[in-house]
């Protein structure tokens, strides 16, 4: 069993030159006591794997040392990795290497992965993603939110409506300061889904004051199926509208997926679903229908 912090011996450096065999047993016998007290946990579970490795492998003192420090911080980083992912509330897990750029021709793949290098991120620039629904919105927000967590970003998802409606409620309960600096802290705050559902009266002022308190702080990627056009019609105000505009686009990415749904695709291909005729009735942006808010697909 570990033992509390009083029990474990703490001998000096001048104490462990000193010492005699039998301190040097009493510390090995502590051993694991010592490691809890450090809160090195997982050189505590893998000693005996890491030293019979470091034997086998003829390493000496300092090599082994380090190759036993590796284990910890492999594991602490495991750890805070898992950790920010819960934290970013990802609707699911999906990443770039999971994603078939072929299917998508109109999608940049060198941009994707330029973009994956987060250094938008590091700046603190936003990223726009426009396309009709089932083109790949949210799984390039999630892969490339993944990818920032990764690089120690901290990193929110959420959807527009999830956020709008926090703010409005914030508004009517007077927490509103406290729900504005929650959705500031993020260094990217991902939000899914602009433009589906229409908004309540005052959500365009609200969205206005995030995206003010965020400006060149932290990133914003927002995705919509209604291109930025229409974005007044979205917010239901023209001034508002173009406020928000200016200050999410002035240094911004902007990539616009043009083509069919990868879900009816998928279905398409199994014989479930036809196209109509004259081709797809989701072209959206870059196609002809629809300005109108579009239910969920
Ligand atoms: P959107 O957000 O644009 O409506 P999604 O990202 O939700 O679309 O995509 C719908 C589904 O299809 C998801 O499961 C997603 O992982 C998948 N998908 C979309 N595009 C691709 C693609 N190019 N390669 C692989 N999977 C894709
Ligand atoms: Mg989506």
């Amino acid at each position: 069993m570990a033992r509390t912090r009083q029990q474990t011996p703490a001998p000096s450096s001048a104490g462990l030159a000193a010492a005699e065999p039998a301190d040097i047993q009493r510390l090995v016998e502590d051993l694991d006591g010592m490691l809890n007290r450090l809160r090195l946990g997982a050189i505590r579970e893998q000693l005996d794997g890491l030293l019979e490795e470091a034997a086998r492998r003829q390493l000496n003192l300092r090599e082994a040392l380090a190759w036993i420090c590796a284990a910890e911080v492999a594991s602490k980083e495991q750890r805070r990795l898992s950790m920010a992912m819960t934290i970013a509330h990802f609707p699911f897990v999906r990443t770039l290497e999971g994603f078939e750029f072929e299917a998508q021709p109109s999608i940049d793949p060198g941009k994707i992965r330029d973009l994956a290098t987060c250094r938008w991120v590091a700046n603190g620039d936003n990223l726009v993603l426009l396309g009709p629904p089932g083109v790949g919105k949210t799984h390039l927000e999630v892969a490339l939110g993944r990818e920032a967590v990764a690089r120690g970003y901290t990193v929110q998802f959420t959807t527009a409506m999830e956020l709008l409606g926090s703010l409005v409620k914030g508004q009517q309960q007077g927490t509103l300061e406290a729900r504005l600096s929650q959705y500031s802290k993020p260094k990217l705050l991902i939000i899914d889904e602009l433009g589906y559902l229409p908004l309540e009266p005052q959500a365009g002022h609200l969205f206005f004051q995030l995206i003010s308190r965020r400006y060149e702080q932290g990133s914003v990627l927002i995705s919509s199926n209604r291109p930025v056009e229409e974005w007044d019609e979205v917010f239901g105000d023209q001034v508002v509208a173009a406020a928000i505009l200016d200050r999410l686009m002035h240094h911004s990415h902007v990539v616009t997926i043009r083509g069919d749904s990868y879900r009816l695709r998928e279905k398409r291909r199994a014989g479930l679903f036809r196209p109509p005729a004259g081709g797809s009735s989701l072209a959206g942006i870059g196609g002809v229908p629809p300005p109108t808010p579009a239910k969920k697909v």
